[in-house]
């Protein structure tokens, strides 16, 4: 539970698996919930279950679920006293924690001005570099216009480089150069890439990694400067950016460096009064941990974190936003066993294009450490407009070798009939011998499907 009186009622500004994912800790902390939702969403899991819903507008995300003032007069009219922004949509939007504060609700996450100072990748390396953190070797600051400079940078650290839009997400607003030739042109594109997606055409560069693994460290910091962190996952198999299966902890780390690189970053959260749950990226390779950049928001491969801790991530985002302390200090962190997950796509297992359309039937798997995050059910429909995920698979056991048969014993249990999914590409996964060994890189999914 948690103090009375404060966090009375917490709106949900999300949909699909995190929303019903918040909702299911509110109900467990006694809050009270609102669903937002939009006119294709009515049916969702989390909004036939909220005490309160509303429709915030047409299916369109622009229109419904990145629309501030909809999603501000859904708190208004139900009063609500917080919103939980989930993943994606305006999770990482500082205008709109900010508009939530000014509002008079509270944010669920970090200050505005935190948002803001992180979503610069090029401030956020500055922050890190002060408490010591290690970045990739890059330019230090934004490229200004004067492409010599560019061409000057890129010498210094050497080929190949890659080019990064500062307010870059989602795998996008980015660019590896091979070559001087290649350099001035790739500038001008990633540069005018970047304004039109994001707004902003502040780009810097970094070295391209050649074969580093993507390492992620959890932190939790709540209102009176207690700050932990919840070890690392390994989110090396990726797909154009995008992750498809984690694991935690990641293959191969010793204790002794996640203790160093875990004080860095909460040092680093001290810095900057860090508060909520966040996630420090990092390219790893040569046994080196390079910071690339932190995320102000819960993440979708949350839950192997929490079933390797007993940590309850998003109920400790509750308590924080609630005023509550952090239920634990560093040294309660135990690390037990291993841990994996499994993003379930609706799409298309060899193009990879998304599979809207109605799951006639679904069937979860189950048994001693099986966990399934999912808001789908017999007859849902899975509609064209948002993003592909229908669910997560995670599978909890003393050890990696333990967690994978399990894994792949869920993973053949499974049965979800109507629409594709990526369910073979994970069978395929989880009987490789080069994942079996673990420490696989960021290339490697992209190799063995042959797309490189
Ligand atoms: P986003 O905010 O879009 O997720 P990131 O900066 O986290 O962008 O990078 C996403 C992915 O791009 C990383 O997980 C990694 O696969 C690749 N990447 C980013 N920077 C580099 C780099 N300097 N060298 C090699 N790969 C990189």
């Amino acid at each position: 539970m948690i103090r009375a009186g404060m966090l009375e009622k917490v709106l949900i500004a999300n949909r699909g698996e995190i929303a019903l994912r918040i909702l299911r800790a509110c109900r467990e902390l006694g809050i009270k919930t609102v669903a937002v939702f939009s006119e294709q969403d009515r049916e969702q899991k989390h909004v036939l279950l909220a005490d309160e819903s509303v429709c915030i507008g047409p299916a369109l995300s622009a229109d419904s679920y990145l629309n501030i003032p909809s999603v501000i007069s859904a708190a208004e009219v139900t009063d609500a006293v917080a919103i939980h922004p989930g993943y994606g949509f305006l999770a990482e939007n500082a205008d709109f924690a900010e508009r939530v504060e000014k509002s008079g609700f509270t944010f669920i996450g970090p200050r505005a001005e935190t948002i803001r100072l992180m979503g610069s990748k090029i401030s956020a390396r500055n922050v890190m570099r002060k408490a010591g953190v290690q970045c990739v070797p890059g330019s230090d600051g934004p490229l200004g216009g004067d492409l010599d400079e560019s061409v000057r940078v890129a010498r210094r650290i050497g080929y190949p480089v890659i080019i990064k839009a500062a307010a870059g997400g989602g795998g996008r607003g980015m660019r590896v150069v091979n070559s001087e030739a290649a350099l001035r042109n790739a500038v001008a594109v990633t540069r005018a890439e970047s304004s039109a997606a994001f707004g902003d055409d502040t780009i810097y560069m970094e070295k391209f990694l050649e074969r580093p693994r993507h390492i992620e460290l959890q932190i939790l910091a709540d209102e009176r400067e207690n700050i932990i962190h919840l070890g690392e996952r390994d989110c090396s198999m990726q797909r154009r950016h995008q992750k498809v299966l984690e694991e935690a902890p990641a293959p191969g780390i010793d204790p002794k460096m996640r203790r160093r690189i875990g004080e860095r970053c909460v040092d680093a959260c001290k810095d900057i009064g860090y508060r909520g749950a966040g996630t420090m990226e990092f390219l790893y390779q040569d046994g080196q941990f390079y910071f690339i950049e932190m995320n102000t928001r819960i993440q979708v491969e949350h839950p192997i974190t929490e079933m390797i801790t007993g940590v309850d991530i998003v109920k400790e985002q509750l308590r924080i936003a609630n005023g509550d302390p952090l239920s634990y200090r560093q040294d309660d962190i135990q690390f037990r066993g291993h841990a994996i997950e499994c993003r379930i796509n609706a799409e298309d297992p060899d193009t990879f294009m998304p599979c809207p359309g109605v799951v006639e039937h679904l069937h979860q798997p189950g048994g001693p450490g099986i966990r399934v995050d999912t808001h789908v059910y017999d007859g849902y429909r899975v509609p064209p407009h948002y993003d592909s995920l229908i669910g997560k698979l995670i599978a909890h056991a003393e050890n990696r070798e333990l967690a994978i048969a399990r894994m792949a014993t869920a993973l053949s249990e499974i049965v979800i009939d109507g629409i594709k999914t990526n369910i073979p590409l994970h069978q395929r996964l989880i009987h490789d011998a080069a994942f079996a060994a673990g420490g696989t890189d960021i290339h490697y999914l992209e190799n063995k499907l042959g797309l490189r």
